[in-house]
């Protein structure tokens, strides 16, 4: 089905052909007619199903027909958890919007940087602003912009706006706007407080459920193999060269040990880079257009840094401590594999992780063979206690809590450090 035949303007639906897609994912299929309807959406679609093309081509058009009554007046908004994403919507926006024969001004905002270009940025006014929640706040107290007179707002990754720690934003954006808009809302997952959420800000929405699983799922393999914990680095290494992968995110559970597998991977002559919070936006701006012009090979990464990297033909993600939940992992496993890409997703699996990689398996309900590396077999483990053998109910209790994993990881970063 071609582009034009959801209802798009040639010029976008061209655009979307520029990009290399050929015909709209499922949820661009769904939501691109009904955006361009004028209503709301309740969008279950996970990272790498092409949600974000699903809302910007739309927006775009709707944008075209409508006019500014002020300057300040924000006529669309789209609310991100991270700067990467901010940055990465943004990119996408303007990439479409040059199709358009009107221009239309996107701005992007996002904290950890100075506020005054984006202040600057907005002297004339925005047709669509793409931010985080705090600054978009900072900006509105500037009176740079005013969201009274919004007509669409875009909740993107509204999941992990939630677990950010955003709700306290969200509530006071929410309180600024218009009762009388559209309201597109994307999340991979629904938890209670985002169908909360989805109750009081929707209206009617429509209710797109793009599947996990089928053939429109992106082809991620996973491969779960079982290591030492202070072998780790070398198996990595070892991976990256003879599994010939150009590009690999390693993930790891604290910006320390992203520090220190970094540097271990520097010293064994592959070019790495730590990607984590605490970097200036300026370094982790250049580790990614680095990254993706592969003049870095291995980003070893946060979970919450890694949030929002899209690297297209990106064939290999590593979990070199596994996540902390399964929502996490399945944001790991889809930055790899993306729109129809091949990808492959390896956890290592210590001593330490077996019952916790097995509750991820439950809730993803998949099973990863096992797979040992010659040369790096751990040494004969000690049998697990027999519930957790069973593979079902036992693992309650005798998961290690989140802050025993990150004492843990931090010990084990620790560890390596010395060795
Ligand atoms: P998203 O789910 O928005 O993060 O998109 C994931 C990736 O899919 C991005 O690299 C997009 O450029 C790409 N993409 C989006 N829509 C399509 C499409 N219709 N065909 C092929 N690739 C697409």
């Amino acid at each position: 089905m071609p582009f034009t035949a959801l209802g798009l303007l040639p010029p976008l639906a061209h655009a979307a052909g520029a990009q290399g897609y050929a015909e709209p994912t499922p949820v661009q299929a769904e939501a691109i007619p009904a955006v361009l309807a004028g209503r709301d959406l309740r969008a279950s679609a996970q990272t790498g199903s092409g949600k974000t093309a699903a809302y910007a081509l739309p927006l775009l058009q709707k944008l075209l027909a409508g006019h500014n009554a002020s300057a300040r007046d924000l006529p669309a908004l789209v609310l991100v958890p991270t700067r990467e994403l901010a940055a990465q919507v943004g990119d996408t926006l303007r990439e479409f919007a040059r199709a358009l024969p009107r221009p239309l001004r996107i701005a992007v905002a996002f904290g950890g940087v100075s506020i005054n270009p984006q202040l600057m940025a907005l002297r004339g006014g925005a047709d669509v602003m793409v931010a985080t929640p705090g600054r978009l706040l900072d900006l509105i107290d500037h009176n740079a912009l005013r969201l009274g007179a919004l007509s669409t707002l875009v909740l993107d990754e509204a999941d992990r706006l939630l677990d950010l720690g955003f709700a306290d934003e969200l509530q006071r954006i929410l309180g600024l706007l218009p009762a009388r808009r559209q309201t597109l809302l994307f999340s991979a997952t629904f938890p209670s407080a985002i169908e909360a959420l989805a109750a009081t800000v929707l209206r009617d929405p429509l209710r797109i459920d793009v599947p996990s699983e089928p053939a429109t799922a992106p082809d991620i393999a996973q491969r779960a193999i079982e290591v030492d914990t202070p072998r780790r680095t070398q198996l990595l290494a070892r991976l990256v060269r003879d599994e010939g992968w150009a590009r690999v995110l390693v993930f790891v559970a604290t910006k320390h040990a992203a520090e220190i597998v970094a540097d271990k991977l520097r010293k064994a002559g592959l070019e790495a880079e730590p990607f984590h919070g605490v970097l200036s936006q300026g370094k982790r701006s250049q580790v990614l257009a680095d990254f993706k012009a592969s003049r870095v090979q291995v980003v070893v990464a946060t979970d919450l840094a890694a949030r929002g990297i899209d690297v297209v033909q990106l064939p290999a993600v590593v979990n070199y401590d596994l996540p902390r939940s399964s929502v996490d992992h399945v944001h790991r496993i889809g930055r790899t594999g993306r729109a129809g890409e091949r990808g492959v997703a390896v956890s290592f699996i210590t001593e330490n992780d077996e019952a916790h990689f097995r509750l991820i398996e439950k809730r993803q309900g998949a099973q990863v063979p096992r797979e040992q590396v010659a040369g790096f077999e751990p040494a004969p483990r000690q049998a697990l206690n027999p519930q957790a053998e069973a593979g079902t109910g036992g693992i309650k209790g005798k998961r290690p809590s989140k802050k025993d994993k990150l004492r843990a990881a931090a010990a084990a970063a620790a560890a390596k450090t010395g060795d």
